[in-house]
């Protein structure tokens, strides 16, 4: 158990965004030989953003970094999450799939206007029928139930020869300007539907030997801000992925020991701390369910256990509240 200052690799990175034009000359200036292996498709990406909407300076971020300029390719600076209330965070009711409750809350946060819970749904259930769960619920947040300008942006980043045309900052470039105008506030949504998809990384009903929030420091005694959960777990417990991610960070300090952080998307990201093992490396994709760690008692603890923070936008959440406490898919 500890009380842990962030690991430094941990720190959120898209600070980085808001560091303006020298920053992006920069990143161009390193991703440029990547983009001649991009040839033919390059070419035809420019060629399709021009005709579908999408502009040459959002075509060519996209092009480049897809990854690093989430929310959207053009202009998403700084977090989404800037400024948007407590409440916003609060762990939704039981009933109903991530998706709708996301959209439930994004309603009721006045971020999207479908209309009132019901009709929300209802949008949501139309716009299922024809898209996977995460791109149905862009169109309705982008107000498009129909789907039609989400699937022509999605066919347009396919057709340029994008790699993962399905995900948001890769296909935003090609949605009209009215759409890449909403970006925080869908990329809110998603995140929600994001974080209240996560498994729980321990099989269910896994001890939580210390809860989030204010406590006692066991060892020092001081009162302070617990930024996650402490899990029981003997040492070389397998963690599996909450769900699908990119390894962000793997690293070690005093504190955490060894540790990983997990990006899942659209600013949702998990850490767990004091690992005996980190069985995967900075960058690679993790399947939902994947063991990608195992527990240990590293860093500063009184003995093995996991300590497994979540954060939304850079803020940390209660894990426990937040998740869906399901024992991950079998590995
Ligand atoms: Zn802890």
């Amino acid at each position: 158990m500890t009380v842990r200052p962030l690991p430094a690799g941990a720190v959120n990175r898209p600070a980085l965004r808001g560091t303006g034009t020298l920053l992006l000359v920069a990143m161009m200036a390193v991703a440029v030989p990547s983009t001649s292996r991009l040839g033919a498709s390059g070419s035809a990406a420019w060629r399709v953003a021009r005709r579908g909407g999408g502009d040459a300076w959002s075509l060519l971020l996209a092009v480049l970094r897809p990854r690093e300029l989430s929310p959207f390719a053009s202009g998403g600076r700084g977090s989404a999450w800037a400024g948007v209330g407590e409440g916003a965070l609060l762990p939704p009711p039981a009933n109903g799939s991530p998706h709708e409750a996301a959209l439930a809350r994004a309603a009721e946060q006045g971020w999207v206007k479908c209309g009132g819970a019901a009709a929300c749904t209802a949008a949501l259930h139309q716009a299922r029928q024809s898209l996977p769960d995460e791109l149905a619920l862009e169109a309705v947040a982008l107000g498009d139930p129909g789907g039609d300008r989400v699937k022509a942006a999605v066919a347009a980043a396919e057709s340029a020869g994008l790699e993962r045309p399905r995900e948001l900052s890769v296909h935003a470039p090609f949605l009209p300007h009215a759409d890449r105008a909403r970006a925080e506030e869908v990329e809110r949504v998603l995140g929600l539907a994001t974080l209240w998809s996560l498994q729980w990384p321990l099989p269910n009903g896994t001890r939580i030997t210390s809860p989030f929030g204010e406590r006692v420091h066991p060892v020092t005694g001081e009162k302070k801000f617990h930024d996650g959960v402490d899990l029981a777990a003997v040492t070389g417990t397998p963690l599996a992925a909450p769900a699908g991610a990119r390894v962000l960070h793997v690293g070690q300090d005093a504190v955490s020991g060894t540790y990983v952080v997990l990006d899942h998307g659209h600013q949702v990201q998990s850490v767990a701390c004091h690992l005996s093992e980190a069985e995967v490396k900075r960058g690679a994709a993790v399947a939902p369910g994947a063991t990608y760690a195992r527990t240990g008692a590293s860093g500063r603890v009184t003995g093995p256990h996991l300590h497994y923070g979540v954060r939304v936008g850079g803020k940390f959440v209660d894990p426990a509240a937040a998740a869906v406490r399901r024992q991950a898919a079998p590995r």
